[in-house]
């Protein structure tokens, strides 16, 4: 096998703003047949329904029924799921759903009030969604903990109804992700997916309840199908390829650190995973681990082609500087592998999920350390936060005037009100002014 040759950059080269860029770019064109493929299921999908829908679920996951209510999974057997996976996997489902539980309890908001001098009531009402959809994928491989992750903030955020749909390619049911949704306490179940999916959940058909948001994970159709649903219902974010960016002091076993960067690379092609250390040492040392731990990794060659396309190992004058190019990137998950992390958190001002110490691996993040594993990508961590409860909750506002109250501010709408022209607008407010 021949070695992966990593780009290297200095932080103090003259090119290193464009060569960043460089590095940060990737492609996220749609190619317009997905596009036009997509809107087509989609339109089918509302306007006909269930037919479609079945028409597609046997097209593209080869599964033919002969109504949608057979394709929806019975809370039995997502039980009889539970009991049939190895026990060592149902404990760890638990363990991680009890983390991730508690984690996001502390999340949940409150509604609150307050009231002004004249009496006046003014607060704002936290109130959870309805109803959820949460696409979990199923094509080529099946995620549990996307479960996990996905419909626990929605539970604890009171939404009254989680709907999940999974594709079943062939019919294949995977049960430890159905075993997911039980721990998780999903409402139902349906084994749709694709593009027919999002469309069966924003729209409603005879038997899909519609929903008021979709969250999950997916593929290009997924995605694509998410982007144009958005403004009928809500959705959580369009996710790209998977970051990882570790800050090493260059005191780290560097078989460990090329092991965390292969852990966001395993997962596809175009994934990203960034390496930056003041000791120039410290990097060849972790470039030959790569090398060497390379051949004994089943997923190799998407690996491979990940750090060959997409990874660095940047070379920085010290921390703070490390600090400085970490915030430039905002990535999805950040590792600081350093002896005083809590030091150089002061520092940092974007990142989805940041890892404390040379013990914290992202991949306990993954799965069961608390923290939701659905993070901002693409240096949107700029402007975006992980996923939670907050996600399915809306605020509304209260506003409750007393009569001294709607005299004082009626004064004020009444001036703003005709400053603007709106008439209708002044003599409501005047209306309720004393003399
Ligand atoms: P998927 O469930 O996203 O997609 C499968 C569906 O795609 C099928 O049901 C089918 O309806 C549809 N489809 C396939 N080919 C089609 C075509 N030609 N035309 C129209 N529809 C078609 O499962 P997947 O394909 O395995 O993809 C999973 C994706 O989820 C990957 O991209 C993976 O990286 C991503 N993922 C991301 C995270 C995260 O946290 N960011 C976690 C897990 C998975």
């Amino acid at each position: 096998m021949t070695d992966i040759s990593i780009t290297r950059l200095n932080a103090s080269q003259n090119d290193f703003d464009s060569e960043l860029a460089r590095l940060l770019a990737w492609d996220d064109s749609v190619d317009q047949s997905v596009n036009e493929s997509v809107r087509h299921i989609l339109h089918q999908v509302k306007t006909r329904g269930d037919a479609a829908v079945l028409e597609f679920t046997e097209k593209f996951d080869r599964l033919k029924v002969g109504s949608v209510a057979e394709l929806e999974i019975s809370q039995e057997r997502l039980q009889q799921a539970l009991n049939a996976i190895p026990e060592d996997q149902r404990i760890a489902l638990e363990k991680a759903a009890d983390r991730v539980r508690d984690y996001h309890e502390r999340q949940n908001q409150k509604s609150w009030q307050y009231e002004d001098q004249d009496g006046t009531v003014l607060g704002q009402k936290v109130t959870p969604l309805d109803r959820a959809g949460l696409y979990v994928p199923g094509g080529k491989a099946a995620y549990p903990s996307s479960v996990l992750m996905n419909a626990i903030p929605a539970k604890v955020a009171g939404v009254s109804e989680v709907i999940m749909v999974v594709p079943t390619p062939d019919g294949v049911v995977n049960d430890m992700v159905l075993a997911a949704a039980a721990i998780a306490g999903v409402d139902r179940v349906f084994c749709l997916g694709g593009a027919q999916a999002v469309g069966a959940l924003a729209y409603g058909t005879e038997t899909v309840p519609a929903v008021d948001k979709i969250v999950g994970p997916g593929n290009i159709f997924v995605a694509t199908a998410k982007r144009e649903v958005f403004g009928t219902v809500g959705i959580d974010m369009i996710a790209g390829p998977s970051e990882i960016l570790v800050i090493c002091d260059g005191q780290t076993d560097p078989d460990w650190i090329a092991m965390d960067l292969f852990s966001q690379a395993e997962h596809d092609e175009q994934a990203q995973s960034i390496l930056i250390s003041p000791d120039g040492d410290f990097l060849n040392a972790v470039e030959k681990s790569i090398n060497a731990l390379l051949p004994t990794m089943e997923r190799a060659d998407i690996i491979r082609t990940s750090m060959t396309d997409r990874a660095a190992l940047i070379q920085v004058a010290d921390l703070k500087e490390a600090a400085a190019v970490s915030n430039r990137i905002a990535p999805e998950h950040l590792e600081l592998s350093v002896e005083n992390p809590n030091e150089m958190l002061e520092d940092i001002r974007h990142a989805g999920a940041i890892f404390m110490g040379r013990y914290t691996a992202e991949a306990l993040g993954d799965y069961c350390a608390g923290p939701n594993h659905v993070l901002p990508t693409s240096g949107t961590a700029r402007f975006s936060s992980p996923l939670g409860v907050y996600d399915f909750q809306k605020r509304s506002s209260i506003i409750g005037f007393t009569a001294p109250g709607a005299d004082r501010m009626g004064r004020v709408a009444s001036v703003l009100a005709r400053g603007e022209g709106l008439t209708a607008h002044a003599r409501s407010a005047e209306y309720r002014v004393k003399d």
